[in-house]
């Protein structure tokens, strides 16, 4: 599988991923009319879109996604709790008849990928993130998460690829000057993982096939490449690993990375 993170952070996240059988995105976070500029980019056609994987209703994961589906043929595969809150309780217009639903736990086909949702937590109705399994390689999708227990480890355990939350280093969040409240849902259990939680789990899930790591979700305000990066060294250290045996790449707002193929 391609797999390219178009952008990612609190203003928008998408991501595409193309396989011979089948091309996807996980969230549409970002304009149809970046999507579509990006996709052509890449020799993509919005017509071979077939899918939509949908991790949770807030308007970063789905700004454009009302002209993806109305412009594309995808399917739309969220949580039925995830659509019926789009669906009741937003503007947005979303076919029913274009809605698949997933549930955590239960995994399905899609092409020739075996995709397993798993649920995160997060302050979104039903938040979920994606294992993705193509023959014998996996990628683990997970974004917007507070906690990570550690019962989850062994299911996203020495996966291929991570594409995993690092939004926020601790001291740029509590000396920035953002409202005390707003701090607080950040670093909630149902709000965004820090840079050293990211890199304590990550510890933890790294394995002999693991090779790429995306650190995902970066904050404009509470973070930088150069924090993300120093934290994680530290931490990996602390347990014995070598960042440097991985290919580490900090995902971007407003430009894409480039294409990891697996
Ligand atoms: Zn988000
Ligand atoms: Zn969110």
């Amino acid at each position: 599988m391609e797999i390219t993170v178009l952008a990612s952070g609190s203003k928008g996240n998408c991501t595409v991923l193309k396989t011979e059988a089948v091309t996807l995105l996980i969230d549409a976070g970002i304009s149809y009319k970046r999507i579509k500029g990006h996709l052509a980019t890449q020799g993509i056609e919005t017509t071979a879109l077939d899918a939509v994987l949908l991790t949770h209703e807030h308007i970063d994961h789905v700004k454009g996604l009302e002209r993806v589906l109305q412009e594309t043929p995808a399917t739309l595969y969220a949580t039925s709790a995830t659509f019926n809150h789009l669906h009741e309780k937003t503007t947005k217009v979303l076919n029913p008849e274009r809605h698949q639903p997933v549930h955590s736990g239960l995994s399905f086909m899609l092409g020739n990928l075996i995709i397993t949702p798993v649920r995160v937590s997060h302050d979104a109705v039903d938040a979920i993130g994606f294992i993705i399994r193509e023959g014998d390689k996996t990628l683990v999708y997970m974004t917007d998460l507070g906690y990570l227990p550690a019962e989850d480890y062994p299911s996203i355990a020495n996966a291929d690829m991570y594409i995993f939350e690092a939004n926020y280093d601790v001291s740029l969040l509590f000396s920035s000057a953002r409202p005390h409240y707003l701090k607080r849902r950040i670093d909630s259990v149902r709000g965004h993982m820090s840079n050293t939680d990211s890199a304590y789990h990550m510890c933890h899930l790294i394995g002999p096939r693991t090779k790429t790591i995306v650190l995902a979700h970066p904050s404009e305000e509470c973070n930088t490449a150069r924090h993300v990066l120093q934290t994680y060294r530290d931490v990996f250290r602390d347990y014995q690993r070598n960042l440097d045996d991985y290919d580490i790449i900090v995902a971007k707002q407003h430009e894409p990375i480039s294409t990891v193929i697996l």
